[in-house]
């Protein structure tokens, strides 16, 4: 059977737990325009407005609770004994920590976390940050910024998630569109080193050629089945 497995989740994976995916509100995060709260131009110019909206959003997400899918996952690597069993998501809400999922790479950043644009120092951040918060490490005040990738800034823990994707079997990719980079790579890497990949979505994607196998449908129904099959099998 398969050995070390790598799980790439996106938005969807979280659409059944009630948080919408960016893309499938037609271009708006909770309304928002993408433009407006998740770069670094909008974060320069309007501090407060961009803390604004990561403090409401991460109201949100607090209250969110992880659904069949990400169950499925903790199923999966306690039962699994073949290899390991890593998740990398781009999901910047908490729902694999809250389904007890283990090996997380959070890659887009997460909610619950500030990093201090002076000294780099990245803190826990569930409550609410203001352009007066201080940090931490160095003392300074307005030089927080949510822990989230914003678009044109360097991705997190991608050397740790290259040698996965070289080491990895089966790469299964869960709720995602395949239209953010470099995500949207992952698949071919890891199976350019040999691994089976398959895919997990409502239809299918624009890379949906990187994948061996699809799977269509919502994912809290047809993943935890997948993972019983294959924890059958191993
Ligand atoms: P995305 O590019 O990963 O697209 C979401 C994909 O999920 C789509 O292809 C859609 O068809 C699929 N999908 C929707 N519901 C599904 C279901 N029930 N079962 C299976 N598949 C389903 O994600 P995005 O929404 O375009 O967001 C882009 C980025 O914005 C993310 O990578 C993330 O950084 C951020 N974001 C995060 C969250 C979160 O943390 N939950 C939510 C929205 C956006």
């Amino acid at each position: 059977m398969y050995g070390d497995i790598v799980i790439l989740s996106g938005a969807g994976i979280s659409a059944e737990s009630g948080i919408p995916t960016f893309r499938d509100s037609d271009g708006l995060w909770n309304n928002h325009r993408i433009e407006d709260v998740a770069t670094i131009e909008a974060y320069e110019r309007h501090p407060e407005q961009v803390h604004d909206f990561y403090n409401g959003l991460k109201i949100d997400l607090q209250k969110a609770r992880p659904n069949p899918a990400h169950l499925a996952i903790t199923e999966l690597q306690n039962g699994y004994r073949n290899g390991t069993v890593s998740v990398v998501t781009q999901n910047v809400d908490l729902l694999h920590e809250k389904a007890g999922n283990r090996n997380i790479y959070h890659i887009h950043g997460q909610i619950d976390q500030a990093v201090c644009m002076n000294c780099g120092r990245i803190t826990d951040a569930r409550g609410e940050v203001t352009t007066e918060t201080l940090c931490a490490g160095c003392g300074m005040a307005a030089t927080l910024k949510p822990n989230i990738v914003f678009f044109g800034e360097n991705l997190l823990r991608m050397n740790e998630v290259d040698a996965l994707l070289d080491k990895c079997r089966l790469l299964i990719a869960v709720g995602t569109s395949g239209a953010v980079y470099p995500a949207n790579t992952f698949a071919r890497i890891a199976r350019y080193h040999g691994a089976d990949t398959i895919e997990f979505n409502l239809h299918a994607t624009v890379n949906s050629y990187d994948f061996d196998r699809h799977v269509i449908g919502r994912a809290g129904e047809t993943f935890p089945r997948f993972i019983k099959e294959l924890l059958a099998e191993s």
